[in-house]
């Protein structure tokens, strides 16, 4: 038996790999170090047994929406849950995208943008980030909005992987360029404090995406929202499937949204622990970091790859691994985690950084003084 071949676009995508190898202590995925804060476990536990589980979930979420439009200070109108916010990138791509179509894209960035993209035959237009800064160039990618031809573009800030924030002024820039449609990617919005959602009443072309999969600790429950005007946010409603976001999921939305507060706390400690972190890596010789409004840091070791594997093989510790990435050479990105992870990551790259080239001093086995209990056993 044989199988016709799907679509030229889909037979050259490559699967995301989302797997993780096995580990310790995971710093790669941006998720948050804790979970949910205890008065909304104790809520969820004692909402188990008699939930709703037989019916099918209302598909706009009507109850959650309400929440979130009263938290933004908008109309429910102006809100979509989606299965993540990955399934309303996917959204906005099967509504503004498709073959003929162009996106504008600014990497190095969040891949998902250009993945939906060419499984939808989209043509993806990239103007790179400034090598050294990953500043956008706000001139540059006007000019290229400005021609009429871009369909749609994606503005990740803080951006994915680096960390870095666009400002506002360019975001309006961007959206006064044309009427192509500006997707603001805010999903580590909590993280920086900053977001374009004022100019929601300035301008029809944007679309703000936020996510639970972060800050609210809920990356495993799929829910996310986008900000819009109302005709924007109809048209997403047209292309989505009616039940992609499951009761359980808007149950647990609504909880963390009446429970807001109670994640201060640890919003409070991840952003101190990504200055403490920045700091230390700052002060390791052999790094160079960049500074990050989001929850993870991105930075630049000789022989990344070698820093990666033996963070992963000898430490037990998963960070990302964007070494051989296009604008990326030798980088790799770290979540921050809990005090004690962070901890324990920075020991371990000091450890490797210190033990001279990498390759030799594991190769020759020179004895290092400050290995782990774990590593002595594996020696
Ligand atoms: N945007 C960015 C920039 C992200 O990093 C992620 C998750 N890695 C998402 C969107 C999607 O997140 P989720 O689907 O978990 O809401």
């Amino acid at each position: 038996m044989t199988v016709r071949p799907p679509r030229r676009a889909i037979k050259e995508l490559q699967a995301y790999d989302g797997a993780i190898p096995s580990s310790d202590l995971v710093m790669a995925a941006n998720e948050s170090p804790f979970t949910l804060p205890e008065p909304l476990l104790a809520r969820l536990e004692s909402g188990m047994r008699d939930f709703a589980y037989r019916c099918y979930p209302d598909p706009l979420a009507t109850d959650l929406r309400k929440k979130l439009a009263e938290q933004n200070g908008v109309a429910p109108e102006n809100i979509l849950l989606g299965n993540g916010g990955d399934e309303l990138l996917l959204d906005t791509l099967l509504a503004w995208g498709g073959p003929g179509r162009s996106v504008l894209v600014f990497p190095p960035t969040f891949s998902m943008y250009g993945i939906y993209a060419h499984t939808l035959e989209t043509q993806v237009v990239k103007i790179p980030r400034d090598s050294g800064s990953f500043a956008l160039d706000v001139d540059a990618a006007a000019a290229r909005l400005s021609q009429g031809d871009v369909d749609l573009c994606f503005v990740d800030t803080p951006n994915n992987p680096s960390g870095t924030l666009t400002r506002e002024e360019d975001i309006v820039r961007l959206l006064e360029a044309s009427d192509a449609l500006i997707f603001v990617d805010e999903a580590y919005f909590e993280f920086s404090g900053v977001t374009v959602l004022p100019l929601l009443e300035r301008f029809d072309n944007l679309v703000i995406l936020r996510t639970f999969s972060k800050a609210f600790s809920l990356a495993g429950l799929r829910l996310g929202y986008a900000l819009a005007r109302p005709e924007v946010i109809a048209t997403l409603t047209k292309v989505r499937m009616p039940y992609s976001v499951n009761a359980f999921s808007q149950w647990a939305g609504e909880l963390v949204v009446e429970e807001r507060s109670a994640f201060e706390p640890a919003l409070r400690l991840i952003r101190s622990e990504r200055e403490r972190l920045y700091s230390a890596l700052d002060a390791l010789g052999g790094v160079q970091v960049w500074p990050s409004q989001a929850n993870y840091l991105l930075f630049r070791v000789a022989e990344a790859h070698e820093v990666w594997r033996r963070l992963l093989d000898d430490d037990g510790i998963y960070v990302r691994d964007f070494s051989s990435a296009p604008g990326l050479t030798d980088c790799l990105r770290v979540t921050v985690g809990s005090p004690e992870q962070n901890g324990r990551f920075l020991q371990a790259l000091a450890d490797r950084m210190g033990s001279g080239t990498l390759l030799s001093a594991h190769d020759k086995r020179v004895p290092d003084p400050i290995l782990s209990a774990k590593e002595a056993a594996h020696e």
